[in-house]
């Protein structure tokens, strides 16, 4: 994904333009024994030398590791620890049969056993700068800007293995018998589905939304995180529900149901842990409050100190008329001022009613 945004087109045809000839695989190599979700902390250093780069570190949990032909991969280049990251990395395509980087065993995991995941480590590896995507010091936007394409198809993975969950449990609840009857009639169970479905649904709604904000040439990063936080949460408790609807079969192997259950668990770590996505949605969620993008603000009641809980008006109005046509005893205006400073947010906010 990184040479498909930040390549150049020498850089898309040599790299890309082999992948449509043999199946070969590239990876995303980020990841360190030291850093993962904190990526500003990575520890592999590219030293420029001429018109090349000597690169040294160690990648860890990169999926397609063991098999890739070529890496993305991220490493320092400013020597300069108060460096801002968004200057002090650079992104580098990998050849993978380079001298000095070695490939590590496969690893062992709980769950999508089929996936190669793999570290590799890199001793003196000489990258030639034509290899630079974009420039040096873009790495870290190139990195953090490839999540927003890749996030809505691994969250389109998630909500795979919840409707397979539910069709699973689904066709189970239509067969088991307890106490007479189908055990899809007792609600408890009924109810698992029922909220299997719901949740369903709505993490194919939310990946196609983020999704289709690239389609339309917009940045989707809020969409891709809501995308991706849901549907790999959703997944873990579809497979759990799934799992508990098949009783003592769902634990074993005989059933297909266990091995969902291992495979849910990563969606909730790679491409950004679950909390990782709450962090990026609590920040975009604010970013376009101070944009003015939030198109419904609540009225709050200061005066009983009460929250009123309305959803109220739809459009802006114009700065000074905070409270609105409807809005004068509500208290909305001081609510909005107040939290217009503490939010440090543009005068104008707290005027939509
Ligand atoms: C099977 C698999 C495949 C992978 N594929 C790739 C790949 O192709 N390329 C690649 O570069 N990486 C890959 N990864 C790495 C993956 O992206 C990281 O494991 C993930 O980002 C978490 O980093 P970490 O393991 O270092 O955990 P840590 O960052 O150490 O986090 C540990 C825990 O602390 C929490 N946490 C950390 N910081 C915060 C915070 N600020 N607020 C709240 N909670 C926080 C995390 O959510 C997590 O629960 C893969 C990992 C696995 C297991």
């Amino acid at each position: 994904m990184p040479v498909i945004i930040a390549g150049n087109q020498q850089q898309k045809e040599k790299y890309l333009g082999r992948m449509t000839e043999e199946p070969l695989m590239c990876a995303y190599g980020v990841t360190e024994p030291g850093a993962g979700s904190d990526v500003a902390s990575i520890a592999t250093r590219a030293e420029k030398k001429g018109d090349e780069y000597v690169l040294n570190g160690q990648k860890m949990w990169i999926t397609n590791g063991g098999v890739a032909n070529w890496y993305f991969v991220l490493a320092r280049t400013s020597s300069d620890p108060k460096t801002s990251a968004s200057k002090a990395f650079t992104g580098f395509i990998v050849d993978g049969d380079s001298p000095g980087l070695t490939k590590g065993r496969k690893e062992l995991n709980m769950g999508q056993r089929c996936s190669n995941t793999c570290g590799f480590s890199m001793s003196d590896v000489v990258v030639p700068k034509e290899n630079v995507l974009i420039g040096e010091g873009a790495g870290f936007k190139i990195a953090m800007g490839a999540f927003d394409r890749t996030r809505p198809p691994v969250a389109a993975g998630a909500v795979g293995l919840s409707q397979r969950a539910l069709d699973e449990a689904t066709k189970y609840a239509l067969e088991r018998k307890t106490f007479g009857t189908q055990i899809v009639n007792h609600q408890a169970v009924s109810f698992m589905l029922a909220e299997m479905a719901m949740e369903t649904e709505l993490g194919r709604l939310a990946w196609m939304r983020a999704a289709w904000e690239v389609d339309q040439g917009r940045r989707n990063t809020y969409y891709a995180s809501i995308a991706k936080g849901f549907a790999g949460d959703a997944a873990n408790r579809a497979a759990s529900n799934s799992v508990q609807i098949f009783g003592g079969n769902g634990f074993n192997t005989e059933y297909p149901v266990e091995k969902l259950m291992r495979d849910a668990k990563i969606y909730q770590i790679y491409e950004g842990t679950a909390q990782i996505q709450r962090l990026i949605i609590a920040r975009e969620h604010l970013a376009r409050c101070k944009m003015g993008l939030i198109p419904v603000m609540r009225a709050y009641d200061l005066r009983g100190g009460n929250m009123m809980g309305v959803e109220v008006g739809r459009g802006w109005q114009p700065a000074g008329h905070a409270g609105g046509p409807s809005g004068g005893g509500s208290g909305c205006e001081n609510y909005y001022a107040r939290r217009q400073r503490s939010l440090s947010l543009p005068t104008h906010m707290g005027t939509r009613i």
